[in-house]
């Protein structure tokens, strides 16, 4: 897309500094340079400065004498006298007559010298300055020295290669819910007519990487308008006034080129909840309170329309999410199997790829990959083809990426002892054996034991078939038990544990705690949450609300699950230890396994 310059501002503010220098220079300096000016002197002071041998040159006209001192620093000039003797006196006071005395500069050349001739130096200067400083600033505007706090939303021009909808693949509903809009820009009589207004702002809420600035992009290009993008951290200034003044230009400008699209990011940093703590950011309220009369200033119908994205939705200030601000919500989530498949397919179309690849197989190992992960699992196949001397990815390239995106890439150098690596196999086997032999949990499609740069020593890639809306309390229980498989194995085999659970502990934790905090599945607290979910789209951190009391009891309930979840892995185990022990001996040797390999070996 191509960036135009915002429009230009006045140099107001230039041409007062220079009118100011100018006059401090005349006052200072100027006298100096015009001290040859010519004085008025009386005839009194002429023959008195004769008499003192003063004279320097003087030169007698017919009505007046011109003449300087002795050092020819200044130059004098009075009326004539009829003075009969005037000449032998000078004579003798040892004047020098004739000669050239340089006469007064005419006054419009004086002023041409002293005033205009600057003036003009200065505005070149000026205008070439701020020449470079345009470019520099990419179309921006000059703001550190013309003017503070202007807006650097950038502008981008309609342009036919711009994003389109069919570059944002899946997210059916969050397109769906954005081509009203599009047909608005594209039409806006027709909702006028009826007395429709559209929402003025948008907001785009979901997990980082799902494709919230895209799918802003991509409305502008479909209604083919501008389209304006900041972010919501360059609003946040140093000095209070600066982020508000900021927002004011914003929607000048955006005013001016109506119909457009605002886009604002992580609106979160200035759209916080105003919470009135000790800790409250003056500059941040401010703005916020700019952009919200901003938003109140304008009818529904002016063609501005604001879309912002959050991945903090719940943070946002209710006076910015009320009716007649950002008053409709459109949720960017995280891409089921099939959007994980087109999208997969619409990046995979800027790489060169051998013909049979199956994209739905990789989708479904990449399960709970966000879109930016995606796009960047595509990349690293085409990097990897590079690497081995092939000129297209092939299937292999797209599955060890996948890997290499959530795991890290393997470590070359890291060796493990022989004893190490027979626990990692009996660790990761047991994974998998619990998942299996448990009929409700996803059979695994992958287990290797190459050590990851993510710290990971071995990595068992676990697949669910479709879509999965609900989880039964059975399915959690099963999901546990599977966390607690890894050491569980090395107890039964070793008699002894190591320090590779402690990701499995988390998780097996997190888990436990959550069906009895929040899903209502204890014995004790029926159905009544005992936390809430601050940030559900990044990582779901819960704070506990309830006392002390109630807490220890619920610690004691998430060992008891957990407890009870590890004894049924270990008794699973016990129970098959001779498939336990041939397929650890057949991780060992290969050091990686395939599901289908895994259940021929379990189901011999
Ligand atoms: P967000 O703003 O939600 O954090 P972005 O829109 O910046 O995410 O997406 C980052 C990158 O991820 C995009 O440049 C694109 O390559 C890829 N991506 C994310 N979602 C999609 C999608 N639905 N279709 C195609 N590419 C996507
Ligand atoms: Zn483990």
């Amino acid at each position: 897309m191509n960036e135009v310059k915002s429009p230009k501002k006045p140099l107001i503010y230039y041409y007062f500094i220079v009118l100011l220098v100018l006059m401090i220079i005349n006052l200072t300096v100027m006298p100096w340079f015009n001290s040859r000016q010519v004085v008025e002197v009386d005839y009194g002071t002429f023959m008195t400065m004769t008499e003192n041998h003063e004279i320097g040159q003087v030169l007698v006209d017919a009505n007046k004498i011109t003449f300087t001192n002795k050092e020819n620093t200044q130059i004098f000039k009075t009326g004539r006298m009829d003075d009969p003797g005037l000449i032998e006196r000078l004579h003798a006071a040892g004047a020098q007559f004739g000669g050239e005395i340089v006469e007064e500069m005419p006054l419009f050349l004086s002023i041409l010298l002293n005033w205009v001739l600057p003036m003009v130096i200065f505005v070149v200067i000026g205008q070439l300055l701020a020449r470079q400083m345009m470019k520099k600033a990419g179309g921006g505007n000059n703001s550190m020295m013309f003017g503070m706090g202007k807006s650097n939303a950038k502008v981008y021009v309609k342009s036919a290669e711009g994003i389109k909808f069919s570059d944002v693949a899946g997210e059916d509903e969050a397109k769906e819910n954005l081509t009203e809009i599009v047909d608005y820009l594209h039409n806006p009589g027709k909702y006028k007519e009826v007395g429709a207004s559209m929402p003025k702002g948008v907001l785009l809420v979901g997990p980082p990487g799902t494709g919230k600035t895209m799918l802003a992009k991509a409305v502008a290009g479909e209604a083919n308008v501008p389209f304006f993008s900041m972010s919501g951290s360059e609003f946040v200034e140093m000095f209070v006034g600066m982020g508000a003044s900021k927002v004011r230009d914003l929607f000048k400008q955006a005013k001016e080129k109506a119909p457009c699209i605002v886009f604002i990011d992580e609106i979160d940093a200035i759209g916080k909840k105003r919470d009135g703590q000790l800790s409250s950011n003056d500059e941040r309220e401010q703005t916020l309170n700019q952009l919200l009369t901003e938003m109140d200033g304008f009818e529904g119908n002016t063609g501005v329309i604001i879309l912002a994205a959050t991945n903090r939705p719940e943070s946002l200030d209710p006076a910015l999410t009320r009716p007649g601000r950002f008053d409709r919500r459109v949720p960017v989530e995280l891409p089921d199997l099939k959007g994980r498949e087109e999208i997969l397919k619409v990046h995979a179309r800027k790489i060169k790829t051998e013909g049979n690849i199956d994209y739905a197989q990789i989708a479904r190992m990449a399960s709970g990959a966000s879109g930016a992960e995606l796009a960047n699992i595509v990349n690293e196949a085409a990097l990897r083809a590079v690497r081995s001397g092939r000129n297209a990815a092939t299937q292999a390239d797209l599955e060890e990426s996948i890997e290499v995106v959530i795991a890290g890439y393997q470590k070359k150098n890291a060796i493990l002892t022989d004893q190490e690596k027979r626990i990692v196999a009996y660790h990761e086997i047991g994974h998998a054996l619990v998942a299996a032999k448990q009929t409700n949990s996803a059979p695994v499609q992958k287990i290797t034991i190459v050590p990851r740069t993510s710290g990971a020593l071995g990595y068992t890639m676990q697949v669910e078939e479709g879509n999965h809306y609900l989880m039964d309390k059975k399915e959690i229980e099963n999901k546990i038990a599977t966390f607690c498989g890894g050491r569980a194995a090395e107890e039964v085999v070793f008699g002894s544990i190591t320090t590779g659970a402690s990701n499995d502990i988390e998780q097996a934790t997190k888990l436990a705690r959550a069906m009895i905090t929040r899903y209502g599945m204890s014995r004790d607290f029926d159905m009544v949450a005992m936390e809430t979910v601050t940030n559900q789209y990044l990582g779901g951190d819960a704070t506990l609300a309830c006392s002390a009391e109630t807490q220890a009891r619920i610690d004691h309930e998430v060992v008891e699950t957990v407890k009870a979840q590890h004894e049924k892995a270990a008794s699973i185990l016990m129970e098959n230890r001779a498939k336990l022990d041939e397929l650890a001996q057949y991780l060992y040797e290969k050091e990686t396994i395939t599901g289908e390999e895994f259940m021929h070996i379990l189901n011999k």
